[in-house]
């Protein structure tokens, strides 16, 4: 047990022997809350991504440790085949150490108390399941699994609570023994108490009661030797001196079969908290159908960490002076479990959207740059260096996610690219019109190509545009068709600086051609 949880309970024990020992005990227990390492722990299945609810569970655990000083520990729950997916504990593990969360002990850099994969430590379970039998707190089922599984399916279907009719709880030894030596297949469950209820103290809801009734006698080691996730979560919780456990509200009908495993095994409990749902806008659970649910899949998306983990702090976390955006470790600085919220978030997609646009933002340019870069590569578009620089600097305030990049800048790099359909036709309606790109192009024809700057261009349409008594617009909407073959888009001068001389022309020319031969048809 965590030392100084041990020293805080004994000091209590003391109080009821000592006369005058309340006093030493109020201080100890000062002195003891002051020094408590906080462990804390996130435990994945190895799923094969890490979904956006865990996340957020891993982020609140590592806010909480991190805010108390303590250790935040990686255990990967393994040993159930149907939540192990193909791509393993692998995506977590980068999920987590993109989101900049980096963990004290885990099963890729080991630690005090380890393994930390449940695969690699059925022998403890085992360990601790003969324990529990030994002590007449558990004993052995025989039932055939796949009758009580029908029985079970029958029970839901009529209405009624699918628990064990604990037929073999009061089977004799020697019936056991019989049993045993028919080499009878056969599980370990745990003897729970029928009557009364169970308390379950909620750092977060506060107090929660279970009967005794709804909990049977489950089972903590299954006929084929693999811990059910309840036992081996009890018993790792207690070896890694976990002092809190925080998960997701889905645990919390699991945590009174926890506090059942503790007090079989005489293990003191650690803490626990449940963390509100992470609900979809229509209320319901989140799904791949309400768009990215996989860390991965916000990463291909072009969300930067930074907005993430901003956004994943606020799906039941308020911060004290009610601000939305925050550093980590400005999170860490106010974090505290009263802050969280037990009523269930609603995700967003809006919300991130919006943060992620300021976070963009607010990247130095190189940065920015060198973020969008591999976007821009997948579409096949490498430009130097500096010309990167150039065009994010041109799009920045455009895009909320990377991912949009290459669209906003694909008129860069395509030259047949089609034009607006809607803005093709307005000007198509223009008498004139193709006079008047011609006109364009006349205007900026003597601009030097290594001249052709935003204040020439400027300077040059200014002047046109005067000469021929017509507002600037007149000439920079059909303009900008012409160069991206978009109806908006950033400041039109630097878009055409950009393409250099040569291009903007040809694209004028383009138009002016395009126009003509529309109308003529
Ligand atoms: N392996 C469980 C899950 O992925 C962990 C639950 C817990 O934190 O106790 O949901």
């Amino acid at each position: 047990m965590n030392r100084a949880l041990a020293a805080h309970r004994g000091a209590s024990k003391l109080r009821g022997l000592i006369p005058g020992a309340k006093l030493l005990a109020a201080c100890l227990k000062k002195a003891v809350t002051h020094v408590e390492q906080v462990r804390v722990r996130f435990a994945p299945s190895p799923t094969g991504e890490l979904h956006v609810g865990n996340a957020r569970t891993a982020l609140f655990c590592w806010l909480f440790a991190r805010s108390r000083q303590g250790r935040f520990i990686l255990r990967i729950e393994d040993t159930d085949p149907e939540r192990t997916g193909r791509g393993g504990e692998t995506p977590i593990l980068e999920g987590l150490a993109w989101l900049g969360m980096e963990w004290d002990e885990g099963p890729d850099r080991g630690g005090p108390v380890g393994p930390y994969r449940q695969s690699e430590r059925l022998a403890l379970y085992h360990q601790y399941g003969r324990q529990i039998l030994h002590s007449g707190r558990g004993y052995p089922c025989f039932c055939d699994p796949a009758v009580l599984a029908g029985r079970r399916a029958g029970a839901r279907e009529g209405g009624r609570v699918p628990g064990y009719d604990r037929k073999c709880r009061d089977r004799g030894e020697e019936e056991r023994a019989q049993l045993r030596t028919a080499g009878k297949p056969h599980a370990l469950r745990l003897k729970a108490p029928t009557g009364g209820h169970i308390v379950v103290e909620d750092g977060i809801r506060g107090t929660v009661r279970f009967s005794h009734e709804d909990l049977d006698d489950f089972i903590l080691v299954r006929s084929d030797g693999r811990p059910t996730y309840n036992f081996a979560c009890a018993v790792d919780d207690h070896l890694m001196e976990i002092s809190h456990v925080i998960r997701g509200e889905e645990h919390l009908s699991n945590t009174p079969r926890q506090l059942l495993i503790y007090e079989a095994l005489g293990f003191p409990p650690p803490r626990f908290a449940h963390l509100p749902m992470i609900l979809a806008p229509d209320r319901s659970k989140l799904s791949k159908r309400h768009g990215a649910t996989s860390l991965q899949e916000y990463r291909e998306q072009g969300y930067l960490p930074e907005a993430l983990i901003n956004y994943l702090t606020l799906l039941g976390w308020s911060h004290p002076d009610g601000v939305e955006i925050f550093s980590p470790a400005e999170a860490i600085a106010h974090f505290s479990l009263d802050r969280v919220s037990p009523s269930s978030s609603v995700y967003d997609d809006g919300k991130i959207t919006w943060l992620n646009g300021h976070y963009l933002r607010a990247l130095p340019l190189d940065e920015l740059a060198r973020r969008a870069r591999p976007f821009l590569l997948a579409r096949g578009y490498d430009p130097e260096e500096a010309r990167l620089l150039a065009l994010m600097a041109v799009v920045r305030d455009r895009i909320a996610r990377l991912n949009e990049a290459p669209d906003a800048l694909d008129y860069f790099f395509e030259t047949d690219f089609p034009y607006d359909e809607e803005g093709f036709a307005r000007h198509l309606g223009r008498d004139g019109l193709p006079d008047l790109l011609d006109a364009c192009r006349g205007a900026l024809a003597p601009i030097p190509a290594g001249d052709f700057n935003v204040v020439a261009i400027e300077a040059a349409y200014r002047s046109l545009a005067a000469e021929r008594g017509i507002r600037a617009a007149d000439i920079i909407h059909p303009t900008r068709l012409a160069v991206s073959g978009r109806t908006a888009g950033p400041g039109l001068f630097d878009i055409m600086a950009l393409l250099g001389k040569e291009t903007t022309l040809r694209r004028i020319d383009r138009l002016a051609r395009a126009l003509r031969s529309a109308r003529r048809s």
